[in-house]
């Protein structure tokens, strides 16, 4: 019997930045590529393979690569942010196109999709995250050309079943697109599971720190529609500075670490919390009562992610007074980095928002277990 090859696994892909080493120096990270423009021969071609740092910049190279390499891609693009990415995705169907999208889903893309792209010509329809069967109904009906999914899916962490969304995609002739920036590829994989496209936010797990603003989509196949996202993002301009894909390389060198950091104190935060007489509902897919917990325990590996959500039982001023009482988390925004935050989701979200009034979302961070509990008893109590 021969040995096969044996290929390094994520966490070394991901340290290692694939083990690439940057030509001419043998630079063990590589270099910022700057320039916006390259040199023509006097053929007109263009000998280093490169135009203008609008279609492409080779400072991309390297995490784009190790994206689509963590996510079992065939390829990935960055781009300015996550909603960039998602936009491209949308902007390469042909007007009057239909799409199906959960009903919970991150707020900005819903709202996006209803109030942007809806009035220009997309026809979207929106499903129960969680039921199977309302998607096959729909999609059987609607017969669209893309199923977007986010799982666990913002504010509430409902799951959807990677596997069966794309069996009902393949059977009704459509795509399937994963938001999966609360998983990250450390723990969840849908290309694996039959998606076509993975849609993350770098901004948060895959960058980490909270200073980066970036998106990037990962697709199964080098097919026309992905041609297609590329010309989106050139012509459209969607692409993210190089400082920033730099620095998205050097975040992602840590995602394995910091992603079991913060699924460890997200569990021991459900944990611990779970029961509390102030709260009704701790929602996180790792806890055995959330309704996700069966399926999200089948397809997704190592962990369930950093995010969770409490909701008081003496409503919107009771999780307001909470949020502010907190010292340890920062009430802010965004998720996926190093610090904790917490934030009073629908008054972020706004009057259309369907966040519950009494929910609080949390992003645990990598600090001490104890010490998140500590903050959040406190603020509690
Ligand atoms: C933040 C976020 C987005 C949007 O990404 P930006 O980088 O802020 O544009 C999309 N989906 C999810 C789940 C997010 O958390």
């Amino acid at each position: 019997m021969e040995d096969k090859p044996k290929s390094p696994r994520r966490e070394t892909l991901a340290a290692q930045g694939l083990g690439r080493i940057a030509a001419p120096y043998r630079e063990i990270v590589p270099p910022i590529h700057v320039a916006t423009t390259y040199e023509r021969g006097p053929d007109g071609a263009y000998p280093g393979g490169r135009v203008y740092s609008r279609a492409d910049n080779p400072t991309y190279d390297t995490p784009e690569s190790l994206l689509a390499t963590l996510e079992g891609g065939r390829g990935a693009m960055l781009f300015a942010s996550g909603q960039a990415a998602s936009a491209a995705v949308f902007q390469s169907l042909l007007p009057g196109a239909v799409v199906l999208a959960p009903r919970n889903m991150y707020w900005a893309l819903r709202g996006w999709l209803v109030n942007f792209a809806s009035p220009r010509g997309l026809q979207v329809s929106f499903y129960e995250n969680a039921s199977v069967d309302d998607l096959a109904r729909l999609a059987r009906e609607r017969r669209p050309q893309l199923i977007w999914a986010e799982t666990p899916a913002n504010p509430t962490w409902e799951v959807t079943d990677i596997a069966q969304a794309a069996a009902i995609a393949r059977e009704t002739g459509a795509r399937l697109a994963v938001d999966s920036t609360s998983a990250t590829p450390m723990l969840q994989r849908p290309i694996e599971l039959g998606a076509h496209l993975v849609m993350h936010s770098a901004t948060k797990y895959l960058n980490g720190h909270s200073d980066v603003i970036a998106g990037a989509l990962v697709t199964a196949a080098e097919d026309d529609f992905w041609g297609t996202i590329r010309t989106a993002r050139s012509g459209g301009g969607a692409v993210p500075g190089p400082f920033e894909a730099w620095l998205l390389l050097r975040g992602m060198r840590t995602l394995a670490l910091r992603v079991a950091a913060s699924s460890a104190n997200a569990m021991a935060i459900a944990t611990r919390l779970e029961g509390h007489p102030q709260l009704s509902h701790v929602l996180y897919p790792g806890l055995p009562g959330h309704p996700g917990h069966t399926v999200a325990s089948r397809q997704m590996h190592g962990g369930f992610g950093g995010m969770l959500s409490l909701r008081l039982k003496e409503g919107e001023a009771a999780a307001r007074r909470f949020t502010n009482r907190l010292k340890l988390f920062k009430q802010a925004t965004s998720l996926g980095s190093v610090e904790s935050l917490a934030e009073h989701r629908a008054s972020v979200e706004g009057p259309a928002t369907l966040c519950p009034v009494d929910l609080v979302r949390l992003s645990a961070g990598i600090e001490h277990a104890d010490d998140l509990v500590d903050d959040l008893l406190e603020a509690l109590a």
